[in-house]
């Protein structure tokens, strides 16, 4: 038995893995994979439809929001919004309270003025930046939800007079939250919502009608929405996983249901690693993320036998990013709260030993 805490790719609900492959070997009775049907057929119209609804559905999207499935991840997002809405002469302000945010802050500078209104990087990224101003005059502000790296979350939506933008690539649909204040939102799918290679976007129809002409077709986004995401041929089986991994979560009764679900697995997690000395944990409180826990040890010679544990435990992805150490644990939605028990067991039984 496997627990898999990976940072994403990670894990998907059983179910989803089932019925994936299934589908590779015969789509719903076709006698036909869903890896070889024509996209502009109805049989995979029908999935990106039903795809489209359920992310309608699960968060509680207005009339005025397009929902888009785009190729690339997360990455792609970083310069395709700039090329879209930003230019010479305008600015576009950033929060930089993280590895990806600081990202996308360098992808926008190629198309025109950034303005950084906070940084939390001289303390390493430790905490969301918390009194800043966005000038009013900006086409957009952006900010990350969930620094994935990291390990911090912005509990609060923050209130600006400017459209709105978010990568929410590892917290989305994580948690219950007023998505219709965002004027764009995008993820790439391989955390909460299905498999690599998709970007889901959600975004304001009169946001986008604001989008600068003259760049790639595939770059613009006023032309996925007018050709309902297959301006060209889209990433099909990615788009499929997603509909799976929708359906699932409606099955088990939404962001709500899943909210709680995720309060649990977090409050078990960090509660334990507190009340064990021999553990640290580098976040700032207020602004630790329910999504991936970060911590290291404060005798860095037992992280070695720590990691050994976990690994004759059968758990995966534990290890910290590279660019920070320590550990890191992924509490996406598909992850089950047996996983974080068996873990905080091992934290137990490891500080009593080496406590
Ligand atoms: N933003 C965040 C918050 C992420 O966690 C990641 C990936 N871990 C990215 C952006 C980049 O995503 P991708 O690898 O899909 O481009």
């Amino acid at each position: 038995m496997k627990h898999n805490f990976n940072a994403g790719p990670s894990i998907l609900p059983r179910v989803v893995f089932e019925e994936a492959s299934r589908a590779i070997l015969d789509f719903n009775g076709t006698g036909l994979s869903i890896l070889e049907i024509g996209h502009r057929t109805p049989l995979f119209e029908a999935v990106l439809q039903e795809a489209v609804s359920l992310v309608k559905e699960l968060m509680q999207l207005k009339e005025d929001k397009e929902v888009l499935f785009l190729h690339g991840g997360a990455s792609t997002q970083f310069f395709q919004l700039p090329m879209n809405f930003l230019s010479k002469d305008t600015t576009a302000a950033y929060l930089d309270a993280g590895v990806w945010g600081s990202k996308a802050i360098k992808e926008a500078k190629l198309f025109g003025n950034v303005k950084v209104v906070a940084s939390s990087k001289e303390t390493q990224y430790d905490r969301i930046p918390d009194s800043y101003s966005v000038p009013d005059d900006a086409v957009y502000f952006h900010y990350t939800t969930n620094n994935t790296i990291e390990g911090t979350q912005m509990h609060a939506i923050p209130a600006v007079n400017i459209p709105l933008v978010a990568d929410m690539s590892s917290d989305i649909l994580s948690r219950e939250m007023d998505f219709n204040r965002f004027d764009f939102i995008y993820a790439g799918a391989q955390k909460n919502i299905g498999a690599a290679g998709v970007n889901l976007v959600v975004a304001n129809k009169g946001f986008l009608e604001k989008g600068n002409t003259g760049i790639p077709s595939m770059m613009e986004y006023r032309q996925h929405v007018a050709n309902g995401s297959m301006l060209n041929t889209p990433p099909v089986f990615a788009i499929y996983v997603c509909l799976l991994t929708l359906r699932w979560l409606k099955s088990i009764g939404g962001v709500a249901a899943m909210e709680k679900i995720n309060e649990q697995k977090a409050s078990l997690l960090y509660n334990t690693l507190e009340s064990l000395p021999i553990f640290h944990l580098p976040v700032a409180p207020q602004d630790r993320s329910l999504m991936n826990a970060v911590f290291t040890m404060k005798d860095p010679d037992l992280e070695a036998s720590f990691l050994q544990a976990c690994k004759e435990e059968g758990m995966v992805g534990v290890k910290g990013h590279r660019s920070v150490g320590g550990f890191r644990i992924s509490l996406y939605n598909a992850l089950p709260l047996s996983s974080v028990e068996t873990l905080t067991t091992l934290m137990k039984h490891f500080a009593s030993k080496h406590g």
